[in-house]
């Protein structure tokens, strides 16, 4: 019964009840109106006719009554005989009306006392021509009955011809019409389960191909489309359901990226960490062993143990870094900052080294102007910073490092350019990745996290980061930050 219930709300019997509903409505509306008024103009023209008729026997019943002029008034009355449902009926009081024995066709006295047919003869013998539509019990049927006044010498009123036309054959053409609204109703029934039936197909038939399609979705399967090519609402929803699955795919994809990112980076750490670790540990166990006898080697041994620590806190202070940086909610406290100013300070960091190595560091461009921008100046010089060790790493000694700072309306560009071994062009879009580093023998203590930090710093504060290097020549890389802007500056000031 409720699997009964619950086909009956299906889409199918939802339109078809709506359009069969309508439509019976409708015939229904139709066959009433047709009807009333059908059935109120035959009456109207029926009691004209019948009236007129009427008033012309009338007259001529008492010109006959007065002059006695039989055959004209038989031959009106074989005409009024010939209307197959009339019937007349002559009354009179009695001793004035002055005919003798009957008139054919005309009943001379009244076959029933039934009230409305009394009230029409009697508003009759006021004068006036009367008509009236009722129930005739004697007739059985819906009658127009007409009373006319018959009038003999001196105008004056010696009876009442009453006129009887019952309307079984309205009544006839009434129930012939209901008929006809009946089997219509009936033929637009099985039209519309037809139209309801298409209707339904063109709906459900798409519905439920999307719903087979969800169900794959959430099964995991988001390499199906719904085919559906249409231009309405379905068609759009059809759309919809494509483009979400091509999401769901890109987002999948996405994941499995991720996750095999996220196992390599860990491998990666592992790695960068077991190596200082074992080295770390061979250097105590000998020093414990007493296998390192002299106090100069077991010095050197103190001195290594000490550089692999500091290399070891480098790289998990780098890590700490990274992993703050890629948290999407990470905000960088942002104030105005002289760049020029950053640079100085990260080239007097670097200062020490490149003196080691015989390196000159030369500005040029605007080097001399503040060039504002709004950032954290700790990240700002970090950045630099990162940039600047490699290029005295993988200089050679005596070279130049240049600096060029242009700072316009637009904003503030900084390039770095040096004179090293340069990077071959197919590394050259993976330098920036996490842990990616050159096996060279100057990188030896690299982590390859450097560059990563330097352009997640470079992307916090809107700025880009591109790089060109020829290998032999050497690598320049370009810092361009955007123009402060003034509701910047006052937001930072509150
Ligand atoms: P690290 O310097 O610790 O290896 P980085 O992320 O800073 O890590 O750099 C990644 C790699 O990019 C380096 O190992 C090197 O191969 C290349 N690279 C970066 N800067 C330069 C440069 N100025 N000259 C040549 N190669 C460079």
């Amino acid at each position: 019964m409720r699997k009964f219930f619950g086909r009956l709300n299906n889409i199918f019997f939802k339109v078809f009840g709506a359009i069969s509903g309508l439509t019976i409505f409708f015939a229904l509306l139709l066959g009433i109106v047709f009807i009333r008024l059908y059935t109120r103009a035959s009456q109207r023209s029926r009691q004209e006719q019948l009236c007129h008729v009427s008033e012309q026997l009338a007259t001529r019943l008492g010109d006959t009554f007065q002059f006695g002029e039989y055959e004209e008034v038989l031959e009106f009355l074989q005409i009024f005989n010939s209307f197959e449902s009339a019937e007349l009926w002559l009354v009179n009081d009695s001793s004035n009306i002055g005919v003798e024995g009957e008139l054919p066709g005309i009943n001379m006295e009244i076959p029933t006392n039934q009230e409305e047919f009394l009230s029409v003869i009697e508003a009759t013998y006021r004068g006036e021509q009367v008509s009236d539509v009722f129930y005739s019990e004697i007739h059985m049927a819906t009658a127009i009955v007409v009373g006319t006044p018959v009038r003999g010498e001196n105008n004056r009123i010696v009876g009442v011809l009453v006129s009887i036309e019952t309307l079984g054959d309205l009544d006839d053409a009434i129930s012939g019409i209901g008929r006809m609204i009946f089997v219509s109703s009936v033929l637009a029934l099985l039209v519309s389960g037809l139209i309801a039936f298409m209707f339904a197909r063109r709906i459900t038939e798409p519905v439920r191909q999307m719903r087979l399609m969800t169900r794959d979705m959430m099964e995991g399967n988001y390499k199906l489309k719904t085919d559906i090519k249409r231009r309405d609402e379905i068609g759009e929803m059809a759309r919809s359901i494509d483009m979400l699955s091509d999401k769901l795919l890109e987002n999948e994809e996405e994941r499995k990226n991720m996750e095999q990112m996220r196992l390599e980076f860990f491998a990666n750490v592992s790695h960068e960490l077991r190596t200082p670790i074992t080295v770390v540990r061979a250097y105590a166990e000998s020093l414990v062993d007493g296998v390192v006898t002299t106090k100069e080697e077991q010095e050197d041994y103190y001195a290594r143990i000490l550089r692999e620590c500091s290399n070891m806190e480098r790289l998990v202070g780098d890590l700490l870094t990274l992993s703050k940086m890629q948290n999407p909610n990470f905000r960088i406290d942002k104030e105005l900052v002289s760049l020029t100013q950053v640079l100085e300070d990260a080239v007097g960091g670097v200062a020490a080294i490149a003196a080691e190595k015989g390196i000159m560091i030369s500005p040029s461009g605007q080097f001399d102007e503040p060039c504002m921008v709004m950032g954290d100046y700790g990240r700002l010089r970090q950045m630099f910073m990162v940039v600047f060790d490699n290029a005295l790493k993988f200089s050679p000694q005596g070279a130049t490092i240049h600096v060029n700072v242009k700072c316009s309306g637009g904003g503030v560009e900084v390039t770095i350019r040096d004179e090293g071994v340069g990077i071959a062009p197919e590394e050259l879009p993976n330098i920036f990745e996490k842990f990616y580093k050159s096996r060279l023998l100057e990188n030896e203590k690299g982590s390859g996290l450097g560059l990563a930090i330097a352009k997640y710093i470079c992307e916090k504060h809107n700025g880009t980061i591109r790089v060109e290097s020829e290998v032999g020549k050497g690598t320049a890389f370009t810092f361009v930050f955007g123009k402060v802007d003034n509701t910047d500056v006052k937001t930072e000031a509150k």
